[in-house]
């Protein structure tokens, strides 16, 4: 039976190991961190098409049950005026919806689908070296051990070493000259539905709200700023987070400011990173799927759904074309094309601070409507 190494416990990695346990291919998942990160406040949104893939591998019960619909959005501009209404699902009726996640309650369900489906998941077992012959490969880690299998899935991240590895001139991710900042608040000086989105088109940031479990808000802001360096990064604390927010919240009308003043709880905040076209996707028996191959900005909400496709394509092709390195080459020609045009997308999505519908959630028809037939066989490239 085949065996892949898979780089990185995080969505891409472990839907794949699920996917291909679906196609009857075994495979072990190597994590960097010994234990999942409680990344409070941070979330975020499945679109339908990411739900839809997941359905595709049998994953969707299970992550459904862990996050919350988002029906509705609703989008205001500067001065509190709503320009825009409508429904986030598909037009065509399906029940799927897109749902909001708690990043580490994602994490934690895709991970142990994959364990209780028999896959076993190594944590504190971090690539930094992996090597190919026409017949296996081996990835070696930072404590000095290493693993050996039929192929190598790199499901590392936006900062992947696998990429590096494939081919030393790799771009790096670039920086889409904004901050994301987000967090949790208990508090809620207004009232958001639950299952609606505000976003609110500030002066100078992007705002967006949904109502949390329990009566809370969770939230987020893109604000345009230069990159911070590792150390001014480190310094920011909640404090200087809601600071910074407030400077450039507090002359819109609407209530981004008064949301950000009243949480309490943790704010984080990143700078903002994409991965617009990488030259080099596979060679030989390893490959690179999720942002190690593309990153889309945030503003699209896709990044997740895209490395959720990924996955369950690549196990597709895995199963259907019995050469390896032809299989690898199938899934990069049948996935290339959609997710350079969804990363183009989200970076005019996020330069324009305009946008009309939402923070993602497949607004577009050929991001949303797309289905992943699972028994439908694929043809080799
Ligand atoms: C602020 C923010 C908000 C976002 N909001 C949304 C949203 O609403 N909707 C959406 O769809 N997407 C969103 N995204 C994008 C989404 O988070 C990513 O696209 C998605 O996590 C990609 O999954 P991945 O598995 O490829 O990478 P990751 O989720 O980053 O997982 C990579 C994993 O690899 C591990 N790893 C890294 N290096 C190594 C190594 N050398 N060896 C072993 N393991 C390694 C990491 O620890 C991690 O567990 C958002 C991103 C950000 C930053």
């Amino acid at each position: 039976m085949t065996n892949a190494v898979i780089i990185g416990g995080g969505i891409a990695g472990a839907v794949a190991a699920v996917a291909l346990h679906k196609a009857g291919i075994g495979s072990t998942v190597y994590e960097a961190y010994p234990r999942l990160a409680d990344d409070v406040g941070a979330f975020l949104t499945l679109g339908v098409n990411g739900m839809n893939a997941l359905t595709a591998v049998d994953l969707d019960g299970p992550v459904a049950a862990v996050g919350e619909p988002a029906r509705r959005l609703k989008v205001f501009d500067a001065d509190g005026v709503k320009v825009g209404d409508g429904p986030l699902t598909g037009a065509d009726g399906h029940d799927l919806v897109p749902r909001t996640y708690l990043r580490a309650a994602l994490y934690r369900v895709l991970l142990d689908e994959a364990e209780r489906r028999g896959v076993r998941v190594e944590r504190g077992r971090r690539l930094v070296d992996a090597t190919a012959t026409n017949t296996e490969v081996r990835a070696v880690f930072a404590e000095g051990s290493h693993a050996d299998g039929d192929l190598l899935i790199g499901a590392d991240g936006v900062w992947s070493v696998t990429r590096g590895l494939l081919d030393r001139h790799a771009p790096a991710p670039r920086y889409t000259g904004q901050h994301i900042v987000y967090g949790f608040s208990a508090a809620a000086p207004v009232v958001v539905p639950a299952d609606t989105y505000w976003m609110i088109r500030g002066g100078r940031a992007f705002f967006g709200v949904i109502g949390g479990p329990r009566g809370g808000l969770w939230w987020f802001a893109r604000v345009p700023a230069p990159e911070l360096a590792g150390a001014e990064l480190a310094a920011m604390t909640t404090e200087r987070w809601r600071e910074r927010l407030l400077a450039v919240l507090g002359g819109d009308r609407g209530p981004a400011a008064d949301i950000a003043a009243a949480t309490t709880e943790r704010i984080v905040g990143h700078n903002d990173y994409d991965l617009a076209s990488v030259p080099t996707w596979q060679r030989g028996r390893m490959t690179i799927a999720g942002d190690a191959a593309h990153a889309a900005s945030p503003s699209a909400g896709q990044g997740a759904s895209m490395a959720i496709e990924d996955s369950v394509v690549l196990a597709k092709c895995l199963r259907d074309v019995p050469d390896v390195p032809r299989a690898l080459a199938t899934y990069e020609t049948l996935r290339r094309p959609r997710v350079e045009r969804l990363v183009e997308a989200a970076a005019a999505l996020s330069s324009r601070q305009s946008e009309s519908r939402t923070r993602g959630q497949g607004d577009s028809d050929w991001i949303r409507d797309h289905h992943i037939d699972w028994d439908a066989p694929v043809e080799p490239a």
